[in-house]
């Protein structure tokens, strides 16, 4: 039987505000800061405390909908879900349930074939739990759970997709696409290892061809892209190994144990009735004025899918265009390159710079291990550097081998091109010399040469190159070489 994956996910991204959802209290990073330091009634869940909605979160959350082509909601309403856990100490969550902030929006991402719609149902604002931290022994002697709240109450998007999603590989793709989305807003750090984006997938398994929708399992609290990956590439087999056996999928909540590589049972899936929703009493509707959403759309940067047609105007391929918008950092490191390229003599164009920011620098950067933003070679620097081999100052060979000191010490190139004596002989004068001498100190050779092994070319080429070095101008000794033979057969030639 051939199978189809449908898959949908829902989002979780911590909004870059300065105080939090409802009170005022500061957004700390939590994984650096004394526990439970930023706290206050209101977010510790003191009866009676009353929270009031951060109106830079509702911002910044509008910006994500337009950004996603939303409807926005002239009204939406804000909900109290209510379930215990230990590190929400109200025993509710404020969410957005039947009415959310925006709905029926969708990006495009490339697929295996083409180009695909993913369709956004929805997009609510909600409020962060704290952090419970498991101990294996400290404050007592078998150990404890402990209670963090500087995060609870930070703000919290949850974007919700369509179950338009086919593969792991696509999964991944939607997921890249909106990390660049929320870090190209400026709404998020993107920093996926301090939690601040976290995925959930929604998976199913149906006959192709199949219109209806199947029996889906849910993975909790994914952290990276790889676990996402990984974890549906796990399930989507273990269903249909499941179906093939003829025995149902459940419907559960499962969890990823990223050491064995396995999703495991959690819970049976609750029901929304579970939750016993209800509008939060002390939050009055939440009113969009639709001045400020045009205000605010007017206002959205440059976003990735927009980046990328741009680069592609300025002659990249779609590949590169691709890999230096995906992330912010290194669209930024490839735009300030631009500039600095546009302003040299002669200009470095962009491609050239495409190129070897997309083989070289990656390549290097990825052996070492560092991202671009914290990497010791600067924009200008690399520029400075293809600049000198357009001038043909440094062979292409050198110019990597100096890329790659760059990239360790972030020196620069002319200071390591002297250092190391690898400026590229041009001079026409010396390296007729240098021909000269090779063809007069190897006259065996020579002879062979004249009569007729002319192979023997390369070989002088070779034996000039090294003496120069290989700091020698390949086409200009190419071109001594030649008018030095050509002119010892016109003199030998007899009259
Ligand atoms: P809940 O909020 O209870 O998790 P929703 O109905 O809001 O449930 O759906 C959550 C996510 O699950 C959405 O991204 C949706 O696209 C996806 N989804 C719903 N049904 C299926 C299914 N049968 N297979 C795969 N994904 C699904
Ligand atoms: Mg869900
Ligand atoms: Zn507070």
């Amino acid at each position: 039987m051939d199978y189809q994956a449908v898959i949908g996910l829902e989002v979780h991204a911590e909004l870059q505000t300065q105080s939090k959802m409802f009170c005022g209290c500061r957004v700390v990073d939590s994984t650096t800061h004394e526990p439970n330091r930023y706290t206050c009634p209101v977010c510790a869940g003191m009866p009676g405390a009353l929270p009031v909605a951060n109106q830079r979160a509702v911002q910044l959350a509008l910006m994500v909908a337009l950004a996603l082509k939303c409807k926005v909601a002239p009204e939406s309403i804000f909900a109290r879900k209510n379930y215990f856990y230990p590190d929400l100490p109200k025993g509710y969550q404020i969410s957005q349930y039947e009415r959310p902030l925006a709905t029926d929006g969708h990006i495009s991402i490339p697929t295996a074939d083409a180009e695909r719609k993913i369709r956004i149902r929805r997009v609510h604002l909600e409020e962060d739990t704290g952090k419970l931290l498991h101990r294996e022994s400290g404050a007592c002697e078998r150990g404890a759970s402990l209670v963090d709240l500087n995060r609870a109450g930070v703000p919290l998007l949850e974007i919700v997709s369509e179950p338009d999603l086919r593969s792991e590989a696509e999964a991944t793709t939607y997921a890249k696409a909106l990390h660049a989305i929320l870090t190209y807003l400026g709404v998020n750090s993107g920093d996926m290892e301090k939690g601040v984006i976290r995925y959930e997938a929604n998976i199913s398994v149906r006959e192709h061809g199949s219109e209806t929708l199947a029996t889906r399992t849910e993975i909790k609290n994914l952290n990276s892209f790889r676990a996402l990956q990984r974890s549906l590439q796990y399930e989507i087999e273990r269903q249909i190994v499941a179906r093939e056996a003829g025995s149902p999928v459940r419907q559960q909540t499962l969890g990823w144990n990223e050491a064995r590589g396995v999703t495991v049972a959690q819970r049976s899936k609750e029901h929304a009735h579970d939750y016993r929703y209800f509008p939060e009493p002390d939050l009055p509707p939440l009113q969009i004025d639709p001045e400020w959403v045009q205000h605010i759309r007017a206002d959205l940067p440059e976003l990735p899918a927009e980046k990328t047609e741009r680069f592609r105007a300025m002659g990249l391929n779609e590949y590169d265009a691709r890999v230096l918008v995906a992330q912010r950092p290194v669209a930024e490191f490839f735009e300030t390159a631009m500039r600095a390229g546009a302003e040299a003599h002669p200009p470095v164009h962009a491609k050239t710079i495409a190129n070897w920011v997309s083989s070289q620098l990656f390549g290097l950067l990825n052996t070492a291990g560092v991202s671009i933003e914290k990497a010791q070679i600067t924009p200008e620097r690399l520029v400075h550097l293809l600049a000198l081999l357009q001038a043909e100052r440094i062979s292409a060979n050198s110019a990597k081998q100096v890329l790659r000191e760059m990239v360790a010490t972030g020196a620069e190139p002319q200071a390591i091109i002297s250092e190391r004596g690898m400026d590229q002989v041009s001079n026409p004068e010396a390296i007729a010399q240098a021909v000269k001498k090779v063809l007069e100190d190897n006259p065996e050779q020579l002879e062979s040469y004249f009569s007729g092994k002319e192979t023997l070319a390369n070989w002088f080429f070779g034996q000039v190159m090294r003496a120069t070095a290989g700091r020698a101008n390949p086409v200009i000794v190419r071109a001594a070489l030649q008018t030095a033979l050509q002119h010892k057969v016109d003199s030998s030639s007899p009259e």
